[in-house]
């Protein structure tokens, strides 16, 4: 006969099974297939954050590329039109120090040495690498973008975006150069912003030099402030030391003052307040050096001061310190600037000329040493930020950054939040948070492959912002013509003429935060207020040759904004995600987007960060090798996503286990299938066979419209993770409740059942296709032969109810069989022991259930009522109740000890006035001798332990039909097969149930006249 399904393995090969999909998908055009089909459809548009083009896909880059694939494909299924644009982000730091790394170069010297222009090229070589790189990653995966169509942050027509923001937020005035200090990179050679230290690892534990210093008073001879420092660089740049006024402060007998309750323990010959040290003057530790000879030193107040550690009194140092800058603005103090760009001392600064921050500390608190001004020196171990690219320890430095003032667009921004459905939800309060307290943006960079910042300054004072290529074209008056790209050093040799006073001027040195790069994507990629569609129109500058992306016009943008829908990690919050809204917010009033989805971290199965360096990474190629990508996605797919996910291979075997009780169902289907000659219907898809339907098929039909609408609603909500628990459960109840249960019918080729099953399995198959499409796709190529040839052709299954009564009547049902064998676990009871009675409390089965029950259950009698055999004990569940009763739950708890209490329904319990539910309450039933007993969720069970010579024989022919199905499976029989058997003679007696093995075996004859120990079989 021929046959309808091809027969599985017994085990799928993920990897080679994917592989074999991929390139079936690729030979059909199906994504193609799937997005001519939804064209013209609802729009659900989805901006993608660009991913950093250095590198390979990794695991953790994966777990978002899934998400986003997981809901375009589960929107793709309902029909709706989409975008599908990928991109990629180009150009700053992360992009510019894997380029230095590659050529051996160390500095910011080094570069301008090797030649700007030829770095600029290395620069788009990685990426031209990377890109190539990450599409092939990602297409393994399985994400469906419109490859080649990228955006790269790149390309002159998103720089020309970014100008024209620029230009906006300067005429709205918010745009300003500020004099601040700002934590700096040395090696990096350039300020940071502080959204760049929120994101993971720059907060790291190190050890510092803790150093004790004297400054010798002027006025009060052998008296001296004694201040305490963990950065002995900063202290040639002293210019003050502060004091608490309200504090008290204490003069040793050696003439050091401290406050006094730093030294609880100590005498001091003279005690005041901190106000009257204010004024005093000092000698500074390093006004011998021509840099701070002019200085007058002196105390001053400040609230500020910690009486947590230290001496109680500050060192202040305005250049080298962000609070000492702003109080240095607020007391008039000079500010000495003791290094440049890359960390170094100036020449005014004597010996130390030269030096590195680091380096000068040794040299510092030796020097302080000879001259005795050094109090004491140790190490001080604390929490320090690190440049977030190159690992360096941060310093502070002054220097002057362009700013966007936040104050006016502060309001607007949370309004715009306010807007916004964040998943989960307690991440929208971060955003919040973090708009509320955000200071100006620091969008400036000392760097070279960046966005060059469109500003000319003039000397006439003028500050001229160019907005676009054709306005710089229009004002360019030298260098126009050589200008490749927009980047630097092609655009630092194009002058302007000043619009205030016509003389030629040069561009400002530095370039742009990377943020404002992946910020404009929503208007960039979109074609805002451009006036016409162009084709090719996003493979400009850099990105020439790269993407074929067009720029359409205003009215896509019309279309496609704001995004319905963008995912990204919870770090990204104060990084795309607020650049996003920032940029947008400022453009348009609006937020760019209606929902979000964020998610936390990937860490590998220990619960450490993954790095090359400690053997613990997983690259996503070898993960596609050893476990595939669909279980790779469950594994991102099952996690919450506000806990960090552990990823691994063992949590990978676990899923492949959970996956093979799927796919033993469908073999099981396939197979049963093809010996009945089985032809699937379609219309039995929606809605279940039109067909004489027992109870049990009844019950599968509601249970997959159950599952088509819990898994509707997960995926309307984003919850990937209550996605996969239901898929999980109802394959669970498929299994081991319907074929289970059915056995018999499909032995029997009953065709109600095969079309029940078949339709269960295929309405799951569709369900679960977003998550894992490869093994979606490879079951519904062989299950629906005459349907759609993808399961993302076919459309999403249609919502319909179930019967609720049947679906928790079973359910119940089951949970009674689950804490049945539960009980006969805890007795060492095996399944195949059959019992005399069961005693069910707590929930009511009807005698079809009952008989159910006692099949699964191996008992000759289920009974409905109180279990006496049990002893109860109730204890009280302290998480829950705790809070709940407060000081009453001292009693509660001594009465639940003491056996006080009465049993209510449902699992309830009273204790004097209290009434206790479930949740509230641990229950423990043990069993008195003679009886097992199992109880969960208001429901308890007890078995009846009890044998006789009956029950015993039972046992014993059901481990020989047992040991005779496993030598059919051994000795390759098919199912269809039927045998003879033959049995030692010492098994005789079974032979009183020879009928029933018969039956169980496919056996139409027993022999008992075996000379071997052990049962025998032949084909028949
Ligand atoms: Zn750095
Ligand atoms: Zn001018």
């Amino acid at each position: 006969m021929e046959q309808v399904f091809t027969p599985l393995p017994s085990v799928p090969d993920h990897p080679r099974l994917e592989e074999e999909i991929l390139q079936w998908w690729e030979d059909e055009g199906v994504f193609e297939q799937v997005r001519n089909r939804n064209r013209g459809g609802p729009k659900w548009s989805f901006i993608d954050g660009p991913v950093t083009a250095n590198k390979k896909l990794g695991v953790h880059t994966a777990w978002g590329r899934t998400l986003k694939d997981v809901f375009q494909r589960y929107k793709a299924l309902r029909g709706f039109d989409q975008r599908y644009q990928n991109g990629f982000d180009c150009q700053g730091l992360w992009i510019e120090v894997g380029v230095e790394r590659q050529l051996g170069l160390n500095s910011k010297r080094e570069i301008e040495d090797y030649g700007l222009e030829k770095f600029a090229a290395k620069c788009r070589e990685v990426v031209v690498w990377a890109a190539e790189e990450l599409t092939r990653g990602c297409k393994r995966l399985g994400q469906w973008m419109d490859w080649g169509n990228d955006y790269f942050t790149f390309s002159d027509t998103n720089i020309e975006y970014i100008w024209r923001f620029l230009k906006v937020v300067d005429e709205k005035g918010w745009l300003f150069l500020g004099h601040r200090s700002t934590e700096w990179c040395p090696r990096c050679g350039t300020s940071l912003s502080q959204h760049e230290l929120t994101q993971a690892g720059v907060y790291q534990e190190r050890a510092d030099p803790s150093l004790y210093v004297r400054f010798p008073l002027l006025e009060r001879e052998r008296e001296y402030l004694v201040v305490w420092t963990t950065t002995p660089w900063t202290l040639p740049a002293n210019v003050a030391a502060a004091v608490d006024p309200e504090a008290q402060y204490g003069r040793r007998e050696n003439g050091e003052w401290v406050a006094v309750a730093r030294y609880p323990d100590e005498t001091f010959e003279e005690v005041l307040r901190g106000e009257q040290l204010v004024g005093w003057r000092y000698r500074g530790p390093y006004d011998h050096l021509p840099a701070a000879a002019e200085v007058e030193h002196r105390a001053v107040a400040w609230e500020e001061v910690s009486l947590e550690e230290g001496t109680g009194i500050v060192h202040i140092a305005p250049g080298a310190g962000q609070e000492d800058f702003e109080l240095g603005r607020r007391e008039g103090l000079p500010v000495l600037t003791p290094v440049d760009e890359a960390g170094r001392f100036y020449e005014d600064y004597g010996w130390l000329h030269g030096t590195s921050t680091g380096d000068a500390a040794d040299q510092i608190a030796g020097d302080l040493r000879e001259r005795a001004l050094l109090v004491e020196a140790g190490l001080y171990e604390h929490r320090y930020p690190h440049c977030w690219r190159c690992d360096t320890p941060l310093i502070w430095r002054v220097s002057d950054d362009w700013f966007i003032s936040v104050e006016e667009i502060r309001q607007p921004l949370l309004d715009a939040n306010a807007t916004v459905e964040w998943t989960p939800p307690q991440y929208g309060k971060r955003m919040d948070d973090w708009l509320r307290n955000m200071d100006d943006w620091n969008i400036s960079r000392r760097r070279f492959y960046g966005l060059p910042l469109p500003f000319y300054r003039c000397t006439c004072g003028e500050l001229n912002v160019i907005g676009s290529r054709a306005e710089l074209e229009d004002r360019a008056v030298e260098g126009i013509e050589q200008l490749e790209e927009l980047h630097r050093p092609w655009i630092d040799r194009v002058l302007i003429g000043c619009e205030s006073c016509g003389e030629p001027v040069k561009r400002v040195v530095e370039v742009g935060d990377v943020w404002l790069d992946a910020g404009i994507v929503p208007f960039s990629t979109l074609g805002w207020q451009n006036p016409e569609w162009i084709e090719g129109g996003y493979a400009t500058g850099a990105s020439r040759e790269l993407s074929h992306a067009d720029l359409p016009d205003q009215s896509y943008w019309d279309e496609w904004f704001p995004a319905h829908w963008v995912s990204e990690m919870r770090e990204q919050i104060r990084l795309w995600l607020y650049s996003l809204m920032f940029m947008s917010v400022a453009l348009t009033g609006k937020a760019p987007y209606r929902q979000v989805l964020t998610y936390e971290k990937l860490l590998d199965v220990e619960g450490r960060e993954m790095h090359g360096s400690w053997g613990n990474l997983i690259e996503a190629e070898e993960a596609f090798e050893r476990m595939g990508a669909d279980v790779m996605r469950w594994l991102y797919c099952q996690q919450p996503p506000t806990q960090n996910i552990r990823f691994g291979f063992a949590p990978a075997e676990e899923v492949k286990r959970r996956l093979l009780t799927l796919w033993n169902s469908v073999k099981f289907l396939v197979d049963y299938g093809n010996i009945d000659g089985f032809q699937p219907r379609l219309e039995d898809l929606e809605g279940g066979p039109d067909a004489e339907l027992q109870p049990l098929d009844r019950w599968v039909v509601a249970r997959t419209a159950q599952l088509v609408a819990d898994a509707t609603s997960a995926y309307e909500e984003f919850r990937t993770i209550d996605v996969i628990r239901s898929f999980d459960e109802f394959v669970d109840d498929l299994s081991n409740w319907y074929i289970r249960r059915s056995r018999r019918r499909f032995w029997d080729g009953d065709e109600v059942a095969l079309r029940t099953l078949w339709h269960a399995l295929v309405q799951g198959v569709r369900v679960i296709a977003p998550v894992m499409p490869f093994l979606a796709e490879h079951l519904w190529r062989n299950l629906v032969p005459h349907g759609a040839a993808s399961v993302f052709l076919a459309g999403w299954p249609e919502e319909r109810a179930g019967d609720e009564t049947l679906l928790s009547e079973i359910a119940e049902t089951r949970r009674v069989v689950r804490l049945g064998h539960m009980a006969r676990q805890s007795a060492g009871l095996k399944v195949r022991q059959p019992l005399r009675r069961l005693v069910v409390d707590g929930t009511r089965l009807s005698d079809e259930h009952a008989a159910e029950v006692r099949d699964e259950l191996r008992v000759k009698q289920v009974e409905l009522g109180p279990v006496e055999a049990t002893e109860l004990r109730v204890k009280p569940n302290l998480p829950v109740l705790g809070p709940k009763l407060g000081k009453e739950l001292g009693p509660v708890r001594a009465a639940l000890e003491a056996g006080e209490f009465e049993e209510l329904d449902g699992g309830r319990f009273r204790v004097g006035e209290h009434e206790l539910g479930p949740d509230e309450v641990l229950v423990e039933r043990t069993g008195k001798e003679g009886w097992a007993v199992a109880s969960g969720d208001g429901v308890t069970v007890a078995l009846d332990t009890a044998l006789d010579a009956e029950l015993e024989l039972e046992a014993l022919v059901l481990d020989l039909i047992h040991r005779i199905n496993s030598l059919r499976k051994e000795q390759g029989l098919k199912l269809t097969d039927r045998i003879r058997i033959t049995l030692p003679a010492a098994q005789k007696e079974l032979l009183q149930h020879e009928d029933w093995i018969k039956q169980e075996t496919l056996a139409v004859e027993i022999d008992t006249d075996g000379g071997s120990a052990e049962p025998q079989i032949a084909k028949a």
